[in-house]
């Protein structure tokens, strides 16, 4: 610990002290989970983002390919417009195929790639995909004009008389729509639900458009083409209704699960544990999250999601929640006995992520839920496990008894970092981490916690020698549509 550490006034790292093994903690240590009866199950499949990625950017220069072979070399403008209209509209229309791909929520997708990494792909492909759908309509319009000398109104309203170039212009507004409410100005404003449902449109934007380019030279021209098309298209749309309706529909039939209990943590956060049959099927790992459905007043209509603050245990799984707005103020009231909808496990912040036999565990605030399934589960012999958890005052602290038992019973270091975020003291500069941890470079680190604190951590953290391949966060405010 430095010097400028120790007196600080407000800042108190509050080191665990290590208990002889087997003299037990204070609090008796959560018991671990018990491994599951019969064949061992099949291994969870994971696609690499790096694999997602190098298929996304095959499939894009498929397309380009697709457009290269039909594409007739010619001086003349009208040609030069046409040409380029063709290759932007393919481009945008395999565009939107991805963006759904990537909210299709299949598993190896989610549990390989992570849904915030996702939503941000997600996110940043919708820019494009936007951008190439408004230079195919200005190239498209310039092309019309010039090949049939006319100006651009008279074509607007020539191209409007045909229905497939209709559909695609009302399958744009919706995405210009969906695309308005997604900047930041916006969508800060707007109710989380009401983002939502002007994001369905998007899903009949996808048809109308696809109309439209089973119309286009492009795709019309080989029945090879219009087939592998609308194959394309076809898988995406029953990934979506498979994965999206069939499966937690489905689940839900399967595990009934219900609100067991909720409990008081802390001023403003509840644990809420929900139970079910055959729970374990679900094969939740510690550092996931599920979207969760209470069918209760308030809250049936809207699926939140939360991360598993323990590993699943008799059948139970269990959240804890800090009360931010109406939903989560009514998570508090839940009733024992109210049905829930949990669509899941979601997430790649798990222990797969580990390359290092050291690993540590950086929480802040509400952040500590999946960290502290993972300081519990995560295999290690002492030493192996620090968690470093940052709040502004001990009041701030969750869970706090169980991180101690669990510090005590794996011979793991923990240190709590007190102290306003605007102080004079930075606890999670890179010498003060350096302090607390040091090896630190020979880390992995799992980090959650809120943006400003996750994003000065990661840069700390990049100071100290931890390469970014190591730095493995989740992101709360991230949210997919
Ligand atoms: C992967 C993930 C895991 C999370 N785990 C936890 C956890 O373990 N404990 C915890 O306390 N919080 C967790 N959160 C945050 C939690 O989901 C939000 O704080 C909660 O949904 C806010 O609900 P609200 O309506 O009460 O608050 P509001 O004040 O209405 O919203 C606060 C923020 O949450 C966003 N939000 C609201 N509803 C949703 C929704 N249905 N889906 C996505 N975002 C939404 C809003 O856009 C806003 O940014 C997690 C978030 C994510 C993305």
């Amino acid at each position: 610990m430095t010097t400028e550490a120790r007196h600080h006034p407000l800042y108190t790292p509050v080191p665990v002290p290590l208990a002889p093994h087997g003299s037990g903690p204070r609090t008796a240590p959560p018991p671990r989970p018990a491994p599951a009866p019969g064949p061992a199950p099949a291994p969870v499949l994971r696609l690499a983002p790096r694999r997602l990625q190098d298929g996304i950017l095959g499939g894009a220069g498929a397309v380009a390919l697709l457009w290269g072979v039909q594409a007739r070399p010619s001086a003349r403008l009208d040609a030069f417009f046409a040409t380029g209209a063709h290759l932007t509209g393919l481009l945008a229309g395999y565009g939107v195929l991805v963006l759904l791909l990537l909210m299709a929520r299949v598993p190896a997708i989610e549990h390989g790639v992570g849904a915030d990494r996702l939503a941000r792909w997600h996110s940043r492909g919708g820019r494009y995909t936007l951008g190439l759908i408004a230079a195919h309509t200005v190239l498209a319009l310039c092309g019309y004009a010039v090949h049939t000398r006319t100006d651009l109104v008279t074509a607007t309203g020539d191209l409007l008389s045909y229905g497939a170039i209709a559909a695609a212009v009302a399958g744009t507004l919706l995405l210009a729509a969906v695309g308005i409410t997604s900047a930041r100005a916006v969508r800060g404003r707007l109710r989380h639900e009401t983002w939502r449902a002007v994001h369905l449109g998007a899903l009949l934007a996808a048809a109308l458009g696809f109309v439209h380019q089973l119309a286009g030279p492009d795709i019309a021209g080989g029945l090879l083409t219009r087939w592998l098309w609308s194959m394309a298209h076809a898988t995406v749309a029953v990934l979506l209704v498979w994965y999206r309706l069939v499966v937690p529909a489905r689940a839900a039939l399967r595990h009934d699960l219900r609100v067991s209990e909720v409990r008081d943590e802390a001023p403003g956060v509840v644990s809420v544990l929900v139970r079910g049959r055959g729970v374990a099927r679900l094969r939740a790992e510690p550092g996931q999250f599920f979207r969760w459905r209470f069918l209760s007043r308030g809250l049936w209509a809207t699926a939140l999601p939360f991360s598993l603050s323990a590993p699943v245990r008799d059948d139970t799984l269990r959240i804890t929640v800090k009360v931010r707005g109406d939903h989560t103020r009514r998570v508090r009231r839940l009733r024992p006995g109210t049905r829930v909808l949990a669509a899941g496990p979601f997430g790649a912040f798990t222990a797969h992520r580990r390359t290092r036999r050291k690993v540590l565990l950086l929480a802040g605030g509400v952040g500590i839920t999946p960290l502290r399934a993972l300081f519990e589960t995560m295999p290690g012999g002492p030493g192996d496990m620090t968690l470093l958890y940052r709040a502004s005052d001990e009041g701030g602290l969750v869970l706090r008894a169980e991180l101690e038992a669990i510090a005590r019973e794996r011979k793991a270091a923990l240190h709590y970092l007190l102290g306003p975020s605007d102080g004079s003291y930075d606890p999670l500069a890179p010498r003060a981490l350096r302090a607390l941890v040091p090896d630190l470079a020979a880390h992995d680190v799992y980090l959650c916690g809120p943006p400003a604190m996750a994003r000065a951590a990661t840069a700390s953290l990049r100071r100290a020698g931890v390469p970014a391949s190591r730095i493995h966060a989740e992101n709360f405010e991230e949210q997919a549509p």
